[in-house]
């Protein structure tokens, strides 16, 4: 009943079956999912897609389970929304903003990595999840690890954002905050994955969790009316959002969901952590490792794992790379509050900055289709804004105090 074929390494391409692994014991190459897409072209079609439940596993064809989906029944179908403010103001025709600010449970994209990865734990049989994460996916894993019914530890810097911790502490998972940066932490789970029979979303289970990413590229095809756009601009951290909404885009062509298919794909990164955007504009297949400095602390990934697929598929697709300051990030974040309603934490900021950024320099073309991935909720980065937002107007109790207000705002 799966659709699976099995694992397959992307540099040597020997194979594997499905199993908890993510190397190539040869060759040390990242391991792949493999599909039988013929198989998938005769079961998925766009009217089976639409009859379904509006969560990301309408898809479930082109995710990596084998029984029935377990975990995140309510993740994904997020808004594709329309931003004509916000393309007036960078210039633009056409702009649309998938905004994962809303994913459901824990307010980012990794809610949707998340849901793949724990159903795959289901099916492998752990008793224990965990991940090493940025924030955002210690969140995800604490919050749907404990519905799903598993032992969760969750690994991060020590030196998050206070309400970024809270938001993984309030589900009562193992958290252990690491004396170091995500590039350390990493490295120690690595060692820990290797000791302990736990499933680590991101390490040994990294095959399956980074399939869930395809489901926002294949919703974006699906909102904008089975299209793909002409430009995609997507954060990266480790790379792997931006492989995976490129791999959405090639498959729902493979399978004849969309005929046409000649998306520029954009990486957005802080200059602070832009190992991949650096490359890109040096034109060098060469990702050198940085030690991050940003408080786009989400991104803050200094020796990325995909950094060099998501640069080929840079330069493959004809899109381009960009990165910006702490401060082009603030701005970038009001901009979308003030233009769309919306509020995205710093990789949010960066995004939009970035994008702005590649208009400005032609790599965006003013008369094409533009989507923005907006992947990560502000409201759990509000550190970011201290000494950066309007004031309140501070008043008594009494009307003359308030009309003194609208005087001085000139009402
Ligand atoms: C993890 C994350 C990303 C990108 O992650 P990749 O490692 O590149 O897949 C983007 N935005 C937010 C908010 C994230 O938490
Ligand atoms: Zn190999």
């Amino acid at each position: 009943m799966g659709y699976v074929n099995g694992l397959k390494c992307r540099e040597c391409g020997r194979e594997y079956p499905v199993d908890p692994i993510y190397v190539c014991e040869f060759c040390f190459g990242p391991l792949e999912v493999v599909y039988d897409y013929k198989k998938i072209k005769k079961a998925l079609t766009r009217k089976n897609i639409e009859k379904r439940a509006k969560n990301l596993w309408r898809y479930r064809e082109l995710l990596p389970i084998d029984g029935e989906p377990q975990v995140g029944l309510q993740s994904g179908f997020t808004p594709l929304i329309k931003a004509d403010n916000l393309a007036k103001e960078l210039g633009i025709k056409e702009l649309y903003i998938k905004d994962d600010t809303v994913a459901h449970p824990t307010l980012s994209f990794k809610d949707r990595v998340v849901a793949v990865a724990l159903t795959k734990a289901k099916e492998f049989g752990f008793d224990t999840v965990a991940c090493a994460s940025t924030g955002n996916l210690a969140h995800s894993v604490s919050a749907q690890g404990a519905r799903a019914g598993f032992r969760r530890f969750v690994f991060i810097p020590a030196t998050l954002e206070p309400s970024k911790i809270v938001a993984s502490l309030v589900y009562e998972p193992h958290v252990v905050a690491v004396d170091g940066n995500y590039d350390e932490v990493n490295r120690l789970c690595s060692e820990i994955a290797n000791k302990y029979k736990w499933a680590f979303v991101n390490i040994n289970i990294r095959p399956f969790y980074a399939e869930g990413s395809k489901t926002q590229g294949f919703e974006i095809i699906e909102q904008l009316g089975w299209m793909a756009p002409d430009n995609v601009v997507v954060p990266c951290a480790s790379g792997s959002l931006l492989t995976k909404i490129w791999k959405s885009f090639k498959e729902f062509k493979e399978i004849g969901i969309i005929k046409e298919l000649g998306t520029k794909v954009f990486a957005a990164q802080a200059t602070g952590c832009s190992p991949i955007s650096t490359a890109v504009k040096q034109g060098t297949d060469a990702i050198r490792p940085v030690k991050p400095d940003t408080i786009a602390k989400s991104l803050a990934i200094g020796n990325p794992a995909d950094g060099y697929y998501a640069l080929r598929i840079v330069e493959e697709s004809g899109g381009f790379a960009e990165d910006v300051s702490d401060e082009e990030i603030i701005k970038g974040i009001k901009l979308i509050a003030k233009s769309e309603g919306i509020f995205a934490e710093t990789a949010g900021g960066v995004t939009l900055a970035c994008t702005r950024k590649l208009i400005e320099a032609g790599k965006i073309g003013r008369n094409e289709t533009t989507v923005i991935c907006i992947t990560g909720n502000g409201l759990k980065t509000q550190e970011a804004l201290n000494g950066h937002t309007v004031s309140p107007h501070y008043i008594k109790p009494n009307l003359a105090f308030f009309e003194e207000v609208l005087k001085k705002i000139g009402h």
